[in-house]
């Protein structure tokens, strides 16, 4: 069966990417490579994509002659006099920042944004190719092949009409998913699961599960990596899910637009593809990030509307791509008091704060409708203690500013959305 899943992978790459193997053979040799390499690659391909953005894409070449730029650059720095793009601007000039450019083959990838807007794009065959290369590296860190047998999370509810091509699909990527969720099901689920290297998905989706896992007392073995992806990992998720899995979540961050940015390597930090994209950060530290593949769309210097926190610590696995130290959450609104504003990331301290001083690991979540007064959602049975804690951390940061009231819920609906600390319906 192992055999006859990478055949059919192989099978697939070689018609849909053919060169695949040759990005992946060239990301293997300067896997190890010192920062000056890597430094040296992510300037040539820079210089690359800037040349041929300028030549075949009209948004580029008017903001280029605008800004008077030069794309043949001699320094990463000199990219920094361009001004930032961001997600509307690429639904907005969608047109005009698509390239002239004949490729060999394109591929259609969507988005939805955090609006509803959805954002539609065409990746040339080696972009698309360098995304999945990119990851099949990162796989060979835990001893997983793509085409290993996985179980896949996310979201339970599909339409019948879908169920039957999303089942052939799975088939076909030697993956299996959950479809309902009841005791009976995840105890199915769980023997299957017995079977797979590797599990990936949605972070909550997984934790759910392994909250399940663990009520229902079963057992699961063999799991090389559990990657949680599209949002945050809280850390509350990871003693259940190393409890029913054997290993802690580990996490990848990346977007459609902007390929993988980083992946956590076995000693836990969480190493940037250097080779393919270029991170900077401004001065509030969002992350600006320069997709070095994206030749037939080409993002550059791109907000993702995250902020981030990188580190030059060396790394123990011996990689010396530079690290993403921490997904701080989404840049989003403020937090409105009855005379003061304060960052949305404030409830991300204030839990941190708790889950660091006091060992307490707290899943919540905080909305706004009134000025002055927040809603803090815990998830599990009423505590008082958890209440004391929150009290002391909430004082120090908002005073008596913002007032807020609790509720306990159950259980927290896994998210199909990306999942935010903090969400105001302030308009
Ligand atoms: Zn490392």
């Amino acid at each position: 069966m192992k055999l006859l899943s990478k055949i059919i992978y192989l099978l697939g790459a070689k018609v849909r990417n053919p060169s695949l193997f040759t990005i992946y053979e060239n990301l293997k040799r300067t896997e190890f490579a010192s920062r000056k390499e890597l430094d040296t690659i992510q300037l040539e391909k820079l210089r690359s994509l800037l040349i041929s953005a300028y030549q075949t894409s009209p948004f580029y070449t008017a903001l280029f002659d605008e800004y008077g730029f030069d794309p043949n650059i001699s320094a990463i720095e000199d990219l920094l006099v361009l001004p930032t793009i961001n997600k509307s601007d690429l639904i907005s000039y969608n047109k005009e920042i698509h390239s002239r450019a004949t490729f060999s083959k394109k591929m259609l990838a969507e988005t939805s944004g955090t609006s509803g807007e959805a954002l539609a794009f065409y990746r040339n065959e080696e972009w698309d190719s360098t995304n999945r290369a990119s990851v099949m590296r990162c796989y060979d860190w835990y001893g997983v092949k793509p085409w290993d047998k996985n179980g896949y999370f996310w979201g339970y509810n599909i339409d019948p009409k879908e169920a039957k091509k999303i089942k052939l699909l799975d088939k076909l990527q030697n993956r299996i998913r959950i479809f309902k969720y009841d005791d009976a099901s995840i105890t199915n689920f769980a023997k299957k699961l017995n079977q797979a290297k590797f599990l990936s998905g949605y972070s909550s989706m997984i934790y759910q599960i392994a909250k399940k896992v663990n009520q229902l007392n079963l057992s699961v073995n063999g799991i090389k990596m559990v990657k949680g992806t599209s949002e945050m990992i809280l850390d509350a998720y990871q003693l259940e899910i190393e409890k029913a899995f054997g290993q802690k979540m580990i996490s990848e961050y990346g977007a459609a637009e902007a390929g993988l940015i980083a992946f956590e390597c076995p000693k836990g930090k969480m190493h940037i593809n250097m080779e393919n994209v270029l991170v900077e950060l401004d001065e509030s530290n969002e992350i600006i990030v320069t997709n070095l593949v994206s030749h037939s769309f080409p993002i550059i210097r791109y907000r993702l509307g995250d902020v981030i926190s990188l580190s030059d610590e060396p790394c123990p696995c011996g990689r010396h791509h530079s690290v993403l130290k921490e997904i701080v959450g989404r840049k989003g609104s403020s937090v409105i008091g009855k005379n003061k504003e304060y960052p949305a990331l404030t409830f991300y301290y204030v839990f941190k704060n708790i889950a660091l001083k006091d060992d307490i690991l707290i899943n919540y979540k905080a909305e706004q409708r009134e000025k002055g007064k927040i809603l803090l959602k815990i998830e599990g049975m009423p505590n008082n203690a958890w209440e004391t804690l929150i009290a002391r951390e909430m004082k120090k940061y908002f005073d008596n500013d913002v007032t807020y009231t609790v509720t306990y819920i159950e259980k927290f609906e896994s998210q199909v959305k990306k999942q935010q600390y903090f969400e105001t319906f302030i308009k």
